[in-house]
């Protein structure tokens, strides 16, 4: 997400303590269930604490294919923007310890009404007892242990109300305007086993500044009908999309941390290529462009075919054959895997200049594509190695193709707001979004410059694309990012650690007398 300016309105949080089924509103017509393909468990008593057995109950495992895969079947009502969902999701225990539940972080909870829960099946389509929400942690208990190396399958039944942007319901990715309906963060996505403790599953704590989801990477394959189609209707969405018929839709996503996508029946398209890569933007056509001879989707193609080839080129290669762009119906921008949304505002008030708004999120939600989704990270406990990057990304663009711009982008994105703050923070250490942007954002761009000039661009871009090629596909911690500098560069960036970081001694001592990684560069 990129901020600027304005405050973000804060909504308040759903935290409505776990009831299953809500209050039903118009029924969908659910799809039924696909006919069970798992993999057989072994059946034991579930009761059993995990632990680790040295007994494999005897599951191949190809590591190849991704642990997490979900197959969805969604059915959205255009009148009511009301969506059915069946979503089964796929899950292969890569620890060394038994898993009794699957546990699932659910965004579409961070909204009250948004999302109606209505059961969890297993494979044989039965449902699953004992279900439960703690907030917007869903637990599901296994019906089998599952053992190292061994997959699950269950499937969700929920239902989405998908409410009109506004004030009270802010959350431009997953509402409706009257041109547009966006579904982003829409479906639980599992949690992370063992990450921060063996045997125990995270799920990042809510908060309404910043975001906090925190996923593996994941296969997706998608079903989407929509019912009451108006004419015309198009899907912007990543990955390979089959039209089935007039408003039926087939969406093929692999290697995704999310899948989200927009639906309208005014978009236009504008497309370009770069490294065999479709970029593909979505906009709004503008009745005033023939008087001010201005296009701003022509500006924002155009900002994106350069970012994406200095990205792609720089820190690691892009894993997808296409890469969407959304004129979004809602304020600032948001990233996704795979596709982008740019606020309407940007196109709208565009100046017909390169520094201006259009070109700094255009091309800041588009390193996203690198810093946030290659390289996951915990956005919610480490929001500068993602936001941080992604806006000292938007400089890196303006240096290579408008360097006359550059002292321009300090002046307009960070001296006008500058923080004391550490830039290492949480988005919990905040309940407002402009102090968070300054320190997180704007400050972490700072930092990144005082490291560029004591370590000489080679080194610190070197670093860039070293830490982008080790993390690609992993989720990295602050650790894993300053581990990939050498010991001796390490040590030379210390005082300007103790400036900027609250964990300045973020390695630990073995960290810091390792020899150090291949690098690239330093
Ligand atoms: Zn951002």
């Amino acid at each position: 997400m990129s901020l600027v300016a304005c405050e973000q309105n804060t909504p308040e949080l759903s935290n409505t303590p776990s009831n299953v089924s809500q209050q039903q509103s118009a029924t969908m017509i659910l799809p039924s269930l696909p006919p069970s393909q798992t993999r057989a468990l072994v059946n034991d008593d579930a009761s059993a604490t995990p632990f680790p057995t040295n007994t494999p109950m005897g599951c191949e495992t190809n590591l190849e294919e991704r642990q997490v895969h979900y197959a969805l079947s969604a059915t959205l009502d255009w009148n009511t923007k009301q969506m059915g969902v069946l979503q089964t999701v796929t899950y292969r225990n890569d620890s060394d310890t038994v898993i009794h539940e699957l546990v699932f972080y659910v965004e579409p909870r961070r909204l009250q009404g948004v999302m109606q829960f209505r059961s969890a099946l297993d494979e044989a389509g039965n449902e699953i007892p004992n279900i439960e929400f703690d907030g917007w942690r869903l637990s599901v208990p296994l019906p089998e242990r599952l053992f190292p190396n061994c997959s699950a399958k269950i499937s969700l039944l929920f239902n989405l109300n998908i409410g009109p942007y506004s004030s009270t319901n802010p959350i431009g990715w997953l509402s409706y305007t009257d041109r547009q309906v966006n579904i982003g963060h829409w479906f639980p996505t599992v949690g992370l086993y063992g990450y921060q403790m063996p045997g125990v599953w995270y799920t990042p704590r809510m908060h309404f500044i910043g975001e906090q989801s925190i996923t593996v990477l994941a296969d997706y394959d998608l079903q989407l009908s929509v019912q009451n189609a108006p004419a015309n209707l198009t899907l912007a969405a990543p990955g390979i999309i089959t039209q089935t018929e007039p408003a039926k839709w087939q969406i093929e996503f692999n290697g995704g941390r999310e899948l989200a996508m927009s639906l309208s029946t005014t978009f236009e398209k504008i497309t370009t290529s770069v490294d065999d890569v479709l970029i593909e933007l979505y906009y709004y056509p503008r009745e005033d462009t023939r008087e001010t001879g201005l296009n701003p989707a022509a500006r924002a193609i155009l900002d994106a075919e350069q970012a994406f080839k200095l990205y792609n080129e720089n820190f690691s290669p892009y894993p997808h054959n296409r890469l969407v762009i959304v004129e979004g119906d809602f304020p600032d921008g948001m990233e996704f895997s795979g596709i982008v949304f740019v606020s309407e505002a940007w196109f709208r008030t565009w100046n017909g200049r390169v520094n201006d708004w259009l070109t700094i999120i255009t091309v800041h939600e588009i390193a996203h594509q690198w810093w946030y989704s290659l390289i996951g990270t915990n956005q919610g406990q480490t929001p500068y190695l993602d936001e941080a990057l992604a806006t000292y990304s938007e400089l890196l663009y303006y240096q290579a193709y408008y360097p006359e711009f550059v002292e321009w982008w300090w002046n307009f994105r960070v001296y006008t707001y500058l923080s004391e703050d550490k830039v290492d923070a949480t988005v919990y250490d905040y309940s407002s979004w402009r102090p968070y942007i300054n320190a997180v954002y704007l400050r972490g761009c700072l930092m990144f410059q005082a490291l560029r000039e004591t370590l000489g661009d080679e080194i610190f871009l070197a670093w860039l694309a070293d830490y982008a090629r080790l993390y690609s596909g992993h989720i990295a911690s602050s650790q894993d990012f300053w581990s990939v500098l050498s010991p001796t560069n390490y040590d030379r960036v210390a005082t300007i650690r103790q400036q900027y970081l609250k964990e300045a001694d973020i390695l630990p001592p073995a960290l810091t007398n390792r020899t150090p990684i291949a690098p690239l560069g330093n």
